[in-house]
């Protein structure tokens, strides 16, 4: 049975949906930065893909310079507060504070990241001073974490940066598919709302960029071009009653119950299928929604979940049960579903088979397919020589992120098949570099034609 109640007021959902990392006020982040070592080999930094100098900001903190700290983060992470919020802390930064060897609580680095990057977004305190524009303009695709980190690093040297959105918002998934409890919509909307008055770079709202005109366009009018669209929408399951209603997409589900909160409507009933984070989110999210019941059904065993295993703890603690080898076969239903058909399985010789005559029916009024994301291929396909590997992701160089064609830069879940916002803002980042590096080198070809 869920711990929750079906939240009926803003509060209450509000409530059900309480910050896991909650702000800390000046006495918190003053007493907590006290605590950290310096360490001379901050392995909490070499775990960090973006490798803030975490004893830096600290230090900073704990000396009333909060400013110079958020500096410090922004330096290596434009999406720093986000970060703060959804990163896997635990098994990142914190997991490799130095206090874990000695069963010590580590230092809260994500909360004292939040602390000092919150400050200047509410106070808008510039940090940043352009380069005079350099006359040269890059169309960036996407405005995710990769996306809006490309265009503050392309900004901050000087470029007219221009990104094509196909949604009505920016921030990705940080804003679509995570669940409330880390971060807010208007938190994670705030900082990407600094970062473009820093930077002044555009964004195009409701703009998708697919068709063979739309890139041929982009292609003359921009210098290079930074994919950085992320995945597509939930991929389909191939089994009988996909289409019922109430058979939903994981980050569909997230997103929507991101905007209506507690006028969401709520089954009693909810089957999430998948064993992945965003499975975990909407199994805790159901519950958080007051959900009576909320199953987890996984086809292999718990070891081979691909969650964390403090997410999969998050969702039990809401009250979440969890059916393992357990592989769907068909949703049952008539125009709504009613009921899922699974099959039990098992490992033979390392192989996952079915176990004959083990079908079993869990009855439901809802089921959330957390089983993958489509890659967005209309606009891939429509690109000259980019090269996809086997699992359709963007074939990249490992420093610049330059694709197989020249003029197309990429990052993000494309690349990465769907890893973490600090992924995307790395790389986006990186892939900024890679395009200076670019014109900059087409510059110096031109001028020694002439
Ligand atoms: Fe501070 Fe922990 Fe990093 Fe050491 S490992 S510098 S104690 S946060």
């Amino acid at each position: 049975m869920s711990e929750y109640s079906r939240p009926k007021t803003e509060a209450e959902y509000e409530a059900n949906f309480k910050q896991k990392k909650p702000l800390m006020n000046d006495s918190e982040a003053y007493v907590e930065s006290s605590r950290c070592l310096f360490c001379y080999d901050a392995p909490c930094m070499q775990a960090c893909p973006t490798h803030i100098d975490i004893p830096l900001f600290i230090k900073q903190i704990h000396t009333y310079n909060v400013t110079g700290a958020a500096k410090t983060i922004y330096d290596s992470n434009w999406m720093g507060n986000a970060c703060g919020k959804v990163c896997p802390t635990q098994v990142l930064c914190e997991g490799a504070c130095v206090y874990n060897h000695e069963h010590v609580k580590p230092i809260e680095i994500g909360r004292l990241q939040n602390y000092a990057t919150l400050s200047v977004i509410r106070a808008d305190k510039k940090l940043y001073d352009k380069r005079p524009a350099i006359g040269k303009k890059v169309a960036i695709i996407g405005a995710g974490p990769a996306g809006i980190s490309c265009a503050c690093e392309l900004s901050l040297l000087g470029y007219d940066v221009h990104i094509y959105e196909a949604k009505d918002k920016p921030s990705g998934l940080t804003v679509h598919g995570t669940a409330p409890y880390k971060i807010q919509n208007e938190e994670a909307l705030a900082e990407i709302d600094y970062l473009q008055k820093q930077f002044g770079f555009n964004i195009h709202y409701n703009t998708t960029i697919e068709t063979q005109s739309q890139i041929e366009k982009l292609e003359a009018d921009y210098g290079a071009v930074f994919i950085g669209v992320g995945i597509g929408p939930t991929s389909k399951l191939n089994i009988e009653g996909e289409d019922l209603k109430n058979v939903v997409g994981a980050v569909e589900f997230v997103n929507e119950l991101r905007f209506k909160k507690n006028k969401m409507d709520m089954p009693k009933t909810v089957v999430v299928l998948g064993g992945g984070n965003t499975a975990m989110d909407a199994a805790s999210e159901s519950a958080r929604m007051g959900a009576e019941n909320v199953y987890l059904a996984y086809r292999r065993s718990k070891e081979d979940m691909g969650a964390y295993y403090f997410e999969y703890d998050l969702a039990i603690g809401a009250g979440v049960q969890s059916l393992f080898n357990a592989s769907p076969k068909k949703i049952i239903g008539v125009d709504k579903v009613i009921g899922v058909q699974f099959v039990r399985t098992e490992m033979k010789k390392d192989k996952l088979e079915e176990v004959q005559g083990s079908e079993f029916i869990v009855e439901c009024d809802m089921v959330i397919k957390a089983t993958g994301q489509a890659k967005v291929l209309n606009l891939l396909q429509n690109i000259q020589n980019l090269k996809l590997d086997a699992s359709k992701r963007i074939v990249v160089d490992a420093t610049t992120y330059q694709t197989t064609n020249p003029k197309y830069f990429a990052g993000g879940d494309a690349v990465n098949g769907g890893a973490e916002v600090v992924n995307g803002a790395y790389e986006g980042k990186r892939a900024a570099l890679g395009i200076h590096q670019y014109l900059n080198a087409l510059v110096k070809q031109a001028v020694a034609v002439n």
